[in-house]
């Protein structure tokens, strides 16, 4: 319950922490340190200073932050929103060490319990709700997604989950923190300004071609009436198509899912493998499912090519943590 007395960490106790890709001398530790003098963990973890993929949309760039000591990704659209509240976690500002270091927040890749629930307590102070606020999901890489309620909360991380089979996960209740954790997968954030509900799906390929997103809007539709006109959407940091090489039988999976968008979501390299573009793929999905376009954020950060700040599963070959996608309705 340690976030519980802490308050909110409204906006005016975040900082910036340096202005995007270009900035140097952003080092995080190094500024952090001069001014609040107590962040060890993170002295080796060195933030704006992401390669970013620069033929993608400025107003759609994640933004780094620092919220309360604590360095997180944020899209621009869904931060200017009052009504919610998310985050993407990177590698940096945890506890944990070696090929976890230092924000992992899986209990379940080898790290001691005792690093995770402090890493956990980190990200609650950020929410300013207490960790049996967080709702995990249980990623097999389905199409289920969750209708989650107050009964929920907890469920993952201060008590076990009563649900399997889990990738995404709805709700209308404030101050339920929807988690899914990733590590080259793609999440996907829905909210609903109208309705007042979110959504947060983990969409790796299997889901992408399953067509998660599109389940997530059908399911806020149903339980809350959501118009999908209405909901702003964001495909968080994630493997690039320049990073994700598939086998001719994933590739063929999506020619068939996505007939007449190929040549925009794969390129054939012409010795069995491909490099599949799973961020397009979820556009698709989302923009067939009744979003708009501009209500779309695209994520300009991949996590293989950031594998010093990020974790990533093909950039460390498996030895590594899980980053946390977040997003809570305020109250
Ligand atoms: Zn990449």
């Amino acid at each position: 319950m340690t976030a519980a007395g802490s308050g909110r960490t409204g906006s005016g106790q975040e900082r910036r922490n340096g202005t995007g890709s270009g900035q140097k001398g952003a080092v995080c530790g190094q500024e952090e340190q001069s001014r609040t003098g107590c962040v060890r963990e993170r002295q080796n973890i060195y933030m704006g200073q992401f390669h970013r993929k620069t033929d993608r949309d400025s107003r759609n760039r994640c933004e780094e932050i620092t919220a309360d000591g604590l360095p997180l990704l944020q899209f621009p659209a869904l931060r200017q929103e009052d009504g919610i509240r998310h985050a993407f976690t990177t590698r940096a500002g945890g506890v944990s060490a070696g090929h976890l270091a230092s924000l992992n927040l899986s209990f379940s890749r080898g790290d001691k319990e005792t690093n995770v629930r402090e890493n956990f307590r980190r990200v609650a102070r950020f929410f300013g709700v207490p960790e049996e606020r967080f709702v995990f999901s249980d990623q097999t890489h389905t199409a289920n997604v969750r209708v989650v309620t107050e009964d929920d909360a907890g469920c993952g991380l201060t008590r076990p989950r009563s649900y399997a089979d889990v990738d995404g996960l709805v709700t209308d209740v404030p101050e339920l923190v929807l988690s899914i954790f990733t590590a080259d997968c793609v999440p996907v954030y829905f909210y609903d300004p109208v309705r007042r509900a979110i959504g947060l799906s983990h969409s790796g390929w299997k889901g992408t071609a399953a067509r998660i997103g599109a389940e997530t809007v059908r399911l806020m539709r149903e339980k809350y009436g959501t118009d999908p006109a209405d909901l702003l959407c964001a495909i968080g940091p994630s493997i690039c198509q320049d990073c994700y090489e598939v086998s001719a039988d994933v590739a063929d999976i999506f020619a068939a899912e996505f007939a007449g968008h190929e040549a925009e979501l794969l390129i054939d390299k012409g010795n069995g493998k491909y490099q599949l573009d799973l961020w397009a793929a979820n556009r698709i999905v989302l923009t067939e499912a009744g979003v708009k376009q501009a209500h779309i954020s695209v994520t300009d950060i991949c996590t293989c090519c950031n594998p010093d700040l990020l974790f990533s599963h093909r950039a460390s070959h498996g030895m590594r943590g899980n980053m946390g996608a977040f997003l809570m309705l305020t109250r």
